[in-house]
């Protein structure tokens, strides 16, 4: 049969950002459509959690300016990204260590160079040598010879240990999750050139406004339904099937399917297919943990920032979510990558965290609760030369999507909704 998109039924397998970007994509093409989701909630890894009569996150998310697929999406399904997202031009307060600010008047990367160049809490020497490495990577196109771990290439660039310390390592832990002995300078370099090489505002903080299922989930499924798509929320799908040419899944036949699940569940899914590319690659990552410390303080408690760094602690950013969406005295401290905080209970790490923000803003009261949300593999470790399968598979009409699949980014929103758009168009272009 001659596929037309009349007869092209697709099912997206994982309701994450990358499934509800694809589904969507096609939807807006005419093309059916359909969404299963194991859990009884969409958003995957950027979800909403109900607590004490609060809406928290699975965990802080931070996006940049430099996620255009993502504000495209948004923009496409008609959300106003600017109310939804607190917008800041960089301002990077590692407290009581260096502040720097992007200068907003200047155009890419002048307004980086220009920060670096009055960053507080860095001397003369280490300005220099943080402007020389962003000027020597601008050169090669940020696109190096070689992938080496992180601090190895910060070595090669002679950066001095309280610039890595205090600026170099929290970004890589904030954009990669992954420790700078073992990050992927490539994709680092990737985030950098396009954070500050293009357009001024790409190095934008973009700070959700709302919490992470009405910032894009739901709103990504009311626009799939809309469009003739259906979402199956609690339908978890055990095995893929194949039948002649269609593809069987809970049931229900199919003409293709987009795989878009975390990697950790890929290879149970496809090895029975016979699709052993991707398996191999995902068998051989490895993952990385995000802690959220959500602390609810008296509601006049408020930052004197709504994102604030902290260094030589646990606690590695700080967020005000009174300032963010009116949650007051709620504060959400991130702990990004492995390290000695798994070694604790939530209850000891809770207090560990109390107890250096009371160090850090001396004026703080006890909380009244915590909580603490631990995602174990809240994303593959980005490492260097890490080979990630591509979104075309060695099988007729199925496809991966996901934040691990081959790209430039690391496990991130934007990668997770670039690889859906990807294999969509994939099957469009068909
Ligand atoms: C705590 C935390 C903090 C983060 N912070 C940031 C940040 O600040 N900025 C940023 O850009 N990114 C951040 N990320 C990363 C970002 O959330 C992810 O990259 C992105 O959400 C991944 O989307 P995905 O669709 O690729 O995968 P997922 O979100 O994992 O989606 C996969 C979906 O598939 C479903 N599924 C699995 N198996 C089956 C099955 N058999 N049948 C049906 N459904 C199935 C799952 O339930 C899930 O909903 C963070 C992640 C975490 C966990």
């Amino acid at each position: 049969m001659e596929l037309n998109s009349s007869n092209i039924k697709v099912a997206i397998i994982g309701g994450g950002l990358a499934g509800l970007a694809a589904a969507s994509e096609l939807s807006s093409h005419g093309i059916k459509a359909t969404v299963f989701e194991t859990a009884p909630q969409l958003g995957g890894r950027a979800r909403s959690v109900h607590w004490k009569g609060l809406i928290l996150d699975n965990g802080q998310h931070i996006l940049l300016g430099a996620y255009h697929q993502t504000l495209r999406l948004m923009k496409k399904i008609g959300l106003n990204a600017e109310e939804s997202l607190l917008r800041q031009s960089l301002n990077l307060n590692m407290l009581h260590a260096i502040h720097l600010k992007s200068y907003k008047s200047l155009p890419a990367p002048f307004n980086l160079l220009m920060g670096l160049l009055t960053c507080k809490g860095l001397n003369w020497s280490e300005r220099y040598l943080a402007i020389r490495f962003l000027i020597q990577l601008k050169r090669i196109n940020f696109k190096l010879d070689q992938d080496i771990p992180l601090n190895e290439l910060l070595k090669r660039f002679k950066q001095p240990s309280y610039l890595i310390r205090h600026l170099w390592e929290p970004l890589c832990l904030a954009a990669l999750n992954t420790p700078i002995n073992a990050a992927s300078s490539q994709i680092y370099s990737n985030v950098l050139k396009d954070s500050f090489n293009q357009k001024k505002t790409d190095s934008d903080l973009l700070l959700p406004r709302n919490d992470l299922s009405n910032l894009l989930a739901e709103p990504l499924a009311d626009f799939i339904r809309a469009h003739q798509g259906e979402i199956k929320l609690n339908s978890h799908v055990k095995q893929l099937e194949k039948v002649n040419h269609d593809f069987t899944v809970n049931g229900s036949n199919f003409t293709h399917v987009i795989l878009a699940v975390a990697p950790f569940r890929l290879a149970e899914m496809i090895e029975p297919l016979g699709e052993m590319v991707a398996t191999d690659l995902v068998t051989k990552f490895t993952y990385e943990p995000i802690y959220t410390v959500y602390l609810q303080y008296p509601h006049d408690v408020k930052l004197p920032q709504v994102m604030i760094g902290l260094t030589k602690t646990m606690s590695q950013w700080v967020f005000d979510r009174g300032q963010l969406n009116g949650q007051k005295g709620l504060i959400a401290v991130i702990i990004s990558a492995k390290g000695e905080h798994q070694k604790l209970t939530h209850e000891a790490l809770a207090n560990e965290v109390i107890a250096e923000l009371k160090t850090a803003f001396p004026n703080l009261p006890s909380p009244k609760w915590h909580k603490v949300i631990a995602e174990k593999r809240a994303t593959f470790a980005c490492t260097a030369n890490l080979k990630r399968p591509q979104q075309k598979t060695t099988i007729q009409n199925l496809y991966l999507a996901g934040d691990y699949t081959e790209g430039n980014y690391p496990a991130t929103i934007e990668g997770a909704i670039q690889s859906g758009l990807s294999a969509a168009q994939l099957i469009l272009q068909s």
